[in-house]
C-alpha cells in the first residue's frame, strides 16, 4: 500500500510537487454552465473576517422551505438504482458484526475471537491502521439507512448488536466517554502536533453512526453512547486554548461539528452546539463567507464535511455567516471545480485556482474521490431545503448518474476510491475485507440511501426531483405516488396517484436544465397546454384522486461540454448522461483492477484517439442503440456508452477535439 502513487497520505506531496506557477496566476475564466446554477445570496460585503475570536451560539431554528420524505416512506422499484442498493446490501450482509466490533473490544481489553479485518481497518502497527474503526462507524449509519430504506430487519439487528458491543467497550475504556478502536494516547499526539493520521475523523464516523442508529434506527442505547463520546470531545476541546485548537483543526476531523449540531438539535441541549463550534476552522470559513475561493492547496474531503457542518449550524441558529460559507462553497465548487461527471478533487485536493480543470486533469490521475461526491450531494440537500430551486437537482442528478451509479460493482457490491478521468483510465475496485478505504465507508452509506432525495414536500404539496422508479407513501396526506420509468434508458417518466380520498395539492415536476425545450406533459392521457422552461418546475395544482396519471417526456440530445480553460478538451453528453468511449481492456489484469485505490494510468498508458468535430455532434456521432453511439468519419472511430455502463474496460470521458 505504501508504494502507491496517490493516497490521502501523499496528498501534500502531490500538491507541492505539481502546481506550476502559471497555473496559479490564471483566474476569472467563465464557466459555460453558470446559467444552470441556482441563484446565490448576495453574501457579506466586508473586508473584516466574519469569524472573529469567539463564536457565540444561540439556538434559533430556521424554517426549511422544503423537506425530504423520510426514507421509510419511499421504496425503490427495479432499476439501476435498485441494483446498486441490492449489491451494497449483499456486501453488508457478508460482513459479520463481530468482525466490525473486534478492534473496539480488543482496544478496551475485552475478548474477541473474530477474524481481523484488513486494509484501513487493520490493527497492525503502522499508518494503515490509524483510522481503524472508521468503517464500523460508516457501517452503523448504513445499517440505519438500509433499515429505513428497505425495512431490512437483519441490517437493523446487526447495527443494534454493534451498538451494544461498542457500548461495552466504551464502559470499559473510558467510563462511558471515550470510545475508539485505537488508544486514547493518539489524541496526545494530535494535541502535541506529533504526526498522527486523523483521530477526530474516525471518532466522527463512530459518532455519526451512533446518531443515525438513534435518529433513524430508533436505538436509544446509541444516543447514550453518543452523549458519552460527545462529553469526552467537549471536555477535550474545552481544555485547549483557541489558537491551539485552530491549529489542531489543520488535521482532518471529518464532520465533528455536524454531528454535535445534530445532537444539539435532537436533544435541545445547546452544550453540544457550543462544542461543535470549536470545530469551526476560521481560516477556511472566513474567505468563503466573503465569497473568495481560496481552496487551492486544500484537501478536498477534509473540507466538504466542514461545510456541511456550517450548513447545519445555520439551520439551528439562523446565523447568516454560516449560510454564506455553505452557499458560496457550493457555487464555487460546482461551477469551477467539478468535472463533467459531477466529481471533484485531484489527488484528493484542489490543485489550482477555480475553472482550470483541464490543467488540473493533467496534474493527477486520481481524480474525483468518491467521498467527495457523497459529501457534495449531502451538502446539496441542505442548500435545496433552504431554497428549493430545481437546478440543484441538475447537479444532483448528474452526479448520481455519472459518478455514483457505476462506482459500485453490481455483482460484488465492491466500490471505487477514485473515478479517474484521465483518458485511457479504468475502474479499480475494493475488496471484501482488505480495503476499507474512506470511500468504502461513504459507499455503504450512499447505496443505502438512494431513495432519500427523489421526493420532497412543503406546505403546498410535493416536488418530484429525480426520475427514479419508486413508490412514495405520503401517509399524512393519505396519498401514494408510483413513479414508473426506465430512465435514463427511457426518455420520460410516468407518475400514478392512489388517494384514500381526493387531495388538493400542488405537484411540482422538475423540468431538467439539460432539456433543450419545454417538454410535453400529459395528465390522464391529455397533453397539457401549460408547460415550463428547462431549469424550473411545472406546477400541477389540482385535486388528485386515485388513477390520476402524469406522463412527462424527457427527450435527450447529444451535446458537447468543453473544459472552462481549454475549449479543445471536450466531453460528450446525451441529456444528463456522460458518454464514455469504450477503449477495450488492453493490458488490464486482475491485479490492476481489484485492490488498488486508483488506476496506475501513468504506468499503463495507451493511445487515445482525438476527434475532428465536423459540426453538430449528431452529424458525426451516430446512435446505434437505445444508449449506444459510435463516432463516424474519424481517423479512429470509437463506440460510446454511458460512463456508468463501462465497468471493466478502459474509457475516456474527455477528448481532444479539433
Ligand atoms: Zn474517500
Amino acid at each position: 500500500m505504501k508504494s502507491e502513487p496517490f493516497t490521502r497520505r501523499t496528498f501534500a506531496a502531490i500538491l507541492g510537487a505539481s502546481v506550476p506557477a502559471a497555473v496559479v496566476a490564471q483566474q476569472g475564466i467563465p464557466n459555460p454552465n453558470t446559467s444552470l446554477q441556482p441563484a446565490m445570496r448576495q453574501g457579506t460585503i466586508a473586508e473584516v473576517p466574519p469569524f472573529g475570536e469567539t463564536i457565540e451560539f444561540t439556538r434559533k431554528d430556521v424554517a426549511l422551505k422544503a423537506q425530504p420524505f423520510p426514507m421509510t416512506q419511499v421504496r425503490l422499484l427495479p432499476s439501476i438504482f435498485k441494483d446498486a442498493e441490492e449489491a451494497n446490501r449483499a456486501y453488508m450482509q457478508r460482513l459479520p458484526a463481530e468482525r466490525l466490533s473486534r478492534n473496539f473490544l480488543l482496544n478496551a481489553g475485552l475478548p474477541s475471537s473474530a477474524k481481523a479485518l484488513g486494509g484501513w481497518e487493520t490493527d497492525s502497527s503502522g499508518r494503515d491502521g490509524e483510522l481503524r474503526g472508521h468503517f464500523t462507524g460508516h457501517y452503523l449509519s448504513a445499517a440505519a439507512f438500509l433499515y429505513a430504506s428497505t425495512g431490512d430487519k437483519e441490517a437493523k439487528d446487526k447495527g443494534d448488536q454493534m451498538v451494544d458491543d461498542l457500548a461495552k467497550a466504551q464502559t470499559k475504556l473510558g467510563a462511558g466517554g471515550y470510545l475508539s478502536a485505537f488508544p486514547i494516547e493518539w489524541f496526545d499526539r494530535l494535541d502535541k502536533r506529533v504526526r498522527v493520521w486523523a483521530p477526530f475523523y474516525t471518532i466522527h464516523k463512530i459518532m455519526a453512526g451512533m446518531f443515525d442508529m438513534y435518529q433513524i434506527g430508533g436505538n436509544k442505547q446509541a444516543l447514550q453512547v453518543l452523549e458519552g463520546m460527545s462529553n469526552w470531545a467537549d471536555q477535550w476541546t474545552a481544555s485547549k486554548a483557541e489558537p491551539h485548537m485552530q491549529d489542531i483543526l489543520n488535521t482532518e476531523f471529518g464532520g465533528m461539528g455536524e454531528t454535535l449540531y445534530n445532537l444539539a438539535a435532537a436533544t435541545g441541549n445547546d452544550k453540544w452546539a457550543k462544542a461543535g463550534d470549536r470545530f469551526s476552522k476560521k481560516a477556511f470559513f472566513n474567505p468563503l463567507a466573503l465569497h473568495r475561493d481560496e481552496l487551492r492547496g486544500l484537501h478536498t474531503n477534509t473540507h466538504i464535511p466542514q461545510v456541511i457542518a456550517a450548513a447545519r449550524r445555520y439551520e439551528i441558529s439562523g446565523d447568516s455567516r454560516f449560510y454564506d460559507v455553505a452557499d458560496f462553497f457550493y457555487q464555487t465548487v460546482t461551477t469551477g471545480r467539478t468535472y463533467v461527471t459531477g466529481g471533484t478533487s485531484n489527488g484528493e485536493g484542489w490543485l489550482t485556482q477555480p475553472r482550470l480543470l483541464a490543467r488540473e486533469l493533467k496534474l493527477s490521475t486520481a481524480t474525483a474521490e468518491c467521498c467527495c461526491s457523497y459529501n457534495m450531494l449531502k451538502l446539496t440537500r441542505h442548500l435545496y431545503s433552504w431554497s428549493p430551486d430545481p437546478r440543484y437537482f441538475d447537479y444532483y442528478e448528474r452526479t448520481m448518474l455519472n459518478h455514483r451509479i457505476g462506482t459500485i460493482q453490481p455483482k460484488t457490491g465492491h466500490t471505487q476510491y477514485y473515478l479517474s478521468l484521465t483518458p485511457g483510465a479504468w475502474r479499480t475496485w475494493g475488496t471484501d475485507d482488505q480495503s476499507f478505504w474512506c470511500c468504502t465507508g461513504s459507499g455503504v452509506e450512499e447505496y443505502s440511501k438512494l431513495n432519500d432525495s427523489i421526493y420532497w414536500h412543503d406546505q403546498q404539496g410535493l416536488f418530484v426531483n429525480l426520475f427514479i422508479p419508486s413508490e412514495l407513501n405520503w401517509q399524512e396526506k393519505g396519498i401514494k405516488l408510483r413513479q414508473e420509468t426506465k430512465f435514463p434508458e427511457q426518455a420520460g417518466t410516468a407518475l400514478t396517484v392512489t388517494a384514500d380520498k381526493p387531495v388538493q395539492m400542488a405537484m411540482r415536476l422538475r423540468i431538467p436544465g439539460w432539456l433543450e425545450s419545454a417538454p410535453t406533459v400529459k395528465l390522464n392521457g391529455k397533453a397539457l397546454d401549460a408547460t415550463a422552461a428547462p431549469g424550473s418546475y411545472l406546477t400541477l395544482s389540482r385535486t388528485w384522486k386515485t388513477g390520476d396519471r402524469v406522463e412527462m417526456e424527457l427527450p435527450m440530445q447529444l451535446h458537447m461540454e468543453a473544459m472552462p480553460d481549454d475549449p479543445k478538451t471536450q466531453a460528450i453528453l446525451y441529456g444528463p448522461l456522460v458518454l464514455a468511449g469504450d477503449l477495450g481492456a488492453e493490458g488490464l489484469n486482475d491485479r490492476m483492477v481489484n485492490g488498488p485505490e486508483g488506476p496506475y494510468v501513468n504506468r499503463a498508458r495507451i493511445d487515445v484517439p482525438s476527434f475532428h468535430n465536423a459540426g453538430e455532434p449528431a452529424s458525426w456521432i451516430k446512435q446505434t442503440g437505445p444508449l449506444a453511439f459510435r463516432t463516424s468519419g474519424q481517423a479512429r472511430d470509437v463506440s460510446l456508452a454511458p460512463l456508468y455502463t463501462i465497468l471493466d474496460k478502459r474509457y475516456s470521458v474527455y477528448w481532444q477535439v479539433s
